[in-house]
């Protein structure tokens, strides 16, 4: 019999927390776990979900331009934005509730509530000013959008959290950031019809990604039509007089347009959580520290998923929680993995990519053989739209391994799931070159790139 009220206490009903708490509480631990907002966190609530199903919703325009070379005559169209809401906000409400389920048939307890640490076993809930135990305690808060509170007029500015329920589509954006989570928007707003613009104070968007997608994806983007100002920043923002917002930027331009968006990272969400109180260390930008378990210096107290700033994707937030089950309650110490993690930008056209890119690649390999395909996918053929696929495998010239494959094109990142298992079984390019290709497909040319386009040997192109 335990001294505490619980065995475990979860702070945070995201990815992170929902899956340690229920998988906890199925193995027969006494489980409490405490979210101040919604059930399923960000990525349920504003992230992932939501957003994938404005990229389907961004996408019917362009079908129905193109179903005219396949002979269709398609009526006028109109897009209902508070429709497209409705409509999502009933998609995640059921799986809110979908979580909660999991979470309650199971046996946890559900707390609807903000959690504070009072110390190292203690927790307050802030809705009640009660107070609760538990043996172990695991932070999984998650991230926040940073607001930019240097910007003048930042309140003025919305984020991805405000984009989600937007009273009305503005006619004009200009969303700041040249992330994944700019890009996505950038594509979304444009493909319902909203005249955008992004600012990037980079020389490209997407840093960390291949170049060949990043130029790739940016030409794309500027040819429908959207408008990428690059190395300038927003320095001011103040409301037009005639409606709307004016943006000054470092570099002298006035933008004036309906709304404006800040998608300039996510810092980490510790704010006003009493870790000081608890002793849990943290870093400078206020993310908790830990071990290779996921374990804070403070022995009975795990963090896990974006409050960490480890790798913040859902799919590894979920992975640190079932590492900690593992690590806990199954004595089966056991390390998050994040070699190899496929991911998606889901613009239009989309990137999947696992691996590294060619810039990260030649630094870790003396010699590179890279193969390069760029085509116009068949699906573009009748329809008539200049749309390009890019498709790229580095390979490591010593082990044969591919070390990383790239792919930019329509449904790329359902490919990068795939390829994701050959990376991870260590596939090499005589492993590609000896399955067969699957016609007509666009994937088919991943296995059908036979010679290099070019080497890179010690960092140089050759
Ligand atoms: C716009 C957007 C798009 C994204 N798209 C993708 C994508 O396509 N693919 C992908 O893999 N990832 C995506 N992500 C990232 C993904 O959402 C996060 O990596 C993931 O949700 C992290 O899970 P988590 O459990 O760490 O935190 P979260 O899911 O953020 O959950 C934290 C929860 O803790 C709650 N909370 C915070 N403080 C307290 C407290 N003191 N007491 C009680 N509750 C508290 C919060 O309300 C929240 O529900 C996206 C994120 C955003 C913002």
């Amino acid at each position: 019999m335990t001294a505490y009220d619980y065995d475990l206490f979860v702070i945070g009903g995201g990815s992170g927390g929902v899956r340690a708490g229920r998988v906890a509480a199925s193995l027969g631990k006494k489980v409490g776990i405490a979210e101040e907002y919604r059930f399923g966190g960000t990525c349920v609530i504003r992230g992932c979900v939501p957003k994938k199903l404005f990229v389907y919703a961004s996408q019917y325009h362009e079908h129905f331009e193109d179903a005219a070379g396949f002979g269709w005559t398609v009526g006028t169209s109109t897009f209902d934005w508070k429709a497209l809401i409705a409509a999502k906000d009933k998609e995640i409400a059921r799986l809110e509730g979908l979580y909660r389920r999991g979470l309650e048939n199971n046996g946890a307890e559900i707390i609807d509530s903000r959690a504070e640490m009072v110390d190292a076993h203690t927790v307050r809930l802030t809705k009640t000013g009660k107070t609760v135990t538990a043996d172990k305690i695991v932070i999984a808060t998650g991230g926040v959008a940073n607001p930019h509170a240097a910007l003048p007029g930042h309140e003025l500015c919305i984020t991805s959290n405000e984009a989600f329920h937007l009273e009305e589509l503005p006619k004009s954006i200009l969303i700041a950031g040249g992330g994944y989570i700019a890009v996505e928007f950038a594509n979304i707003f444009h493909g319902l019809g909203v005249d955008t613009t992004l600012i990037y104070r980079g020389k490209e968007i997407l840093s960390r990604f291949d170049h060949d997608m990043r130029q790739g994806l940016h030409k794309a983007m500027v040819e429908k039509g959207i408008k990428i100002i690059l190395t300038d920043v927003i320095e001011h923002v103040a409301k037009a007089p005639a409606g709307g917002l004016t943006a000054k930027t470092k570099c002298g331009e006035t933008i004036t347009v309906d709304t404006i968006m800040l998608a300039l990272g996510r810092d980490p969400n510790t704010h006003g959580l009493g870790l000081d109180a608890a002793g849990v260390a943290m870093d400078e930008r206020g993310a908790i520290i830990v071990d290779e378990y996921s374990r804070t210096n403070v022995e009975n107290i795990y963090a896990l998923g974006d409050v960490t700033d480890r790798v913040q994707l859902t799919p590894v937030a979920i992975h640190e929680a079932m590492c900690f089950i593992q690590t806990v309650y199954k004595d089966n110490p056991t390390s998050p993995d994040y070699d190899l993690i496929p991911t998606a930008v889901f613009s239009q056209p989309e990137i999947g990519t696992v691996g590294l890119a060619e810039e990260e690649a030649a630094k870790r390999h003396a010699e590179l053989e890279v193969y390069r395909a760029e085509f116009r996918p068949m699906r573009a053929t009748l329809s008539g739209r200049s749309e390009r696929m890019i498709m790229k495998l580095i390979v490591d010239a010593e082990s044969r391994k591919v070390v990383g494959a790239h792919i930019l094109g329509h449904e790329a990142g359902e490919m990068a799931q795939i390829i994701g298992i050959c990376l991870k079984a260590g596939a090499t390019k005589d492993d590609f070159d000896r399955t067969m290709a699957l016609h007509p497909s666009a994937a088919e040319e991943l296995v059908t790139m036979y010679s290099p386009s070019y080497r890179v040997k010690n960092g140089e192109r050759v």
